[in-house]
């Protein structure tokens, strides 16, 4: 593989520097059992934790979040098919499907899965050390926050100096009660983000009463920044691109007790939050009576920038449907920066940049350079493809999406459109993976609209325009 200094001796290296649209799929894709292993990964930081952890929220979610009443405060989208954006995309075998995390509440993207998790874990942790919540079983499935990278990812969070002498109340519609408040208004959480995982975070901390600072390039769209201030939430705003960003805030909530940085590039906390959204998909297709095994395959669009989304999404559904499913990630023609880590093997340790790329997109949501390395690491064997998607495109397809579905999704989102006419390209990938014409005739194409529903009407419309 290419390594630093001779990167443009490699024509598919060439290729992504030019920008042309492209697709990768990983030979060393392994088996679910091999990737789920070499992931080092439990299961149990889903089910166990992120999973349990959101539902003993729910009261509290459906009291503060209103449009959740009726999920009975399940953060949830909805799933369905979309024949006429199946025809406009030429897509003759098999079904289209949208997940429309474009409307999910709360903050109206993807982010809102591991963005609010995240910071549920921080405030519980904070409330059950404060005596005023009762302690948890303790076991250490059911906490993520101390295994971030870096950390021993098995290791459990020890935060209980209360464990002999139980106290505090089970109920989690408190957190809306002055005691709980006067807390969280003494502590901080802190994020660098390209702007839906600021969102996510502003609105959720500033729902519990606790302080947040957003770092943001200056690229970041002006509204995400008004809204957040418009809650209370601090903006600090970088020349930089995004990963200096994320240094900044990682530098100022070090040695700071009372704040808690979310490390989008790190977290476990944030992974689990996304993952979940597996076992509630498989919930949704059998509800819908879709099938999903090895004669009816899955393949699954996810846009990408970070990776901390679409790989704990993809996470979650590797628990859920083994080797029947397919994660292909959809990146930006300026930003492919999962797909460089993961085809030079290098990871974190190479940005886009070093492609000459400067990650400037109308995909806001997508312009990351460096990927996770935690996700590129411990998910590659599990990620069949990856492929780009070039703006003029994603523009398209946000025009095509809203005149035959009347759907609203950003351009980010709708990087997902444009997976299905990859996998029907690749002869040697569909033979790799042992797809035969029947299979594919039954195959289900699932686009994962990952945002758009707090996008400005006004901006919106430019994008149609
Ligand atoms: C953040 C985001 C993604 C990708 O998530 P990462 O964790 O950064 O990979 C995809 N789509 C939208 C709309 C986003 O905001």
């Amino acid at each position: 593989m290419a390594a630093h200094g001779n990167l443009r001796d490699d024509p598919f290296l060439t290729r992504l520097a030019e920008q042309e649209p492209s697709a990768w799929f990983n030979p060393a894709v392994t088996t679910t059992g091999a990737g789920l292993a070499a992931s080092g990964l439990s299961s149990g930081i889903v089910d166990d934790a992120a999973a349990a952890r959101l539902e003993r929220f729910a009261p509290w979610i459906a009291q503060a979040f209103p449009e959740t009443a009726d999920a009975r405060g399940v953060i949830e989208s909805p799933l369905y098919a979309a024949p006429d954006m199946q025809r406009e995309l030429g897509v003759t075998a098999g079904r289209l499907l949208l997940k429309r995390d474009d409307i999910l509440p709360v903050s109206g993207s993807i982010k809102a899965r591991g963005g609010v998790h995240e910071v549920l874990e921080y405030a519980e942790s904070l409330a059950i050390e404060a005596g005023l919540l009762a302690p948890l079983n303790s076991g250490c499935a059911t906490r993520n926050l101390a295994s971030n990278e870096g950390a021993d990812p098995t290791s459990c969070l020890t935060t209980g100096n209360n464990d002999d002498e139980p106290g505090g109340t089970t109920d989690y519609r408190a957190f809306g009660s002055d005691p709980f408040r006067e807390l969280m208004a003494q502590h901080r959480v802190v994020v660098g983000s390209t702007g839906n995982l600021g969102l996510s975070i502003g609105i959720t901390a500033a729902a519990l009463g606790l302080q947040a600072t957003v770092h943001m390039s200056t690229h970041a769209q002006a509204w995400k920044k008004e809204l957040l201030r418009s809650l209370g939430v601090e903006v600090v705003e970088h020349s930089t691109d995004y990963t200096a960003a994320v240094k900044a805030g990682r530098k100022s909530a070090q040695a700071d007790p009372t704040t808690h940085f979310v490390d989008d590039e790190h977290s476990v906390s944030l992974f689990a939050g996304y993952a979940v959204a597996g076992r509630r998909l498989a919930r949704q297709l059998a509800n819908q009576d879709f099938t999903v095994d090895g004669d009816h395959p899955l393949f699954v669009y996810l846009p990408c920038g970070i990776g901390g989304a679409p790989g704990g999404v993809a996470y979650g559904l590797k628990l859920e449907f083994g080797d029947a499913v397919h994660c292909v990630f959809a990146e930006p023609t300026a930003a492919p920066c999962m797909m460089l880590g993961v085809y030079t093997g290098l990871h974190d340790e190479i940005s886009v940049a070093e492609l000459g790329l400067d990650t400037h997109t109308v995909a806001d949501g997508l312009a990351v350079g460096r990927p996770s390395g935690f996700v590129g690491r411990r998910m590659q064997g599990l990620i069949d493809g990856y492929y780009t998607v070039t703006d003029q495109r994603m523009k398209e397809l946000v025009k095509a999406l809203y005149a035959t579905e009347g759907i609203l999704a950003e351009p980010s989102a709708a990087a997902s459109l444009d997976g299905p006419r990859w996998i029907a390209a690749d002869a040697d990938y569909l033979q790799r993976m042992n797809l035969t014409n029947q299979q594919l005739q039954n195959v289900t194409h699932l686009a994962w609209l990952t945002g758009g529903g707090m996008v400005p009407e006004d901006i919106q419309r430019g994008y149609l325009a």
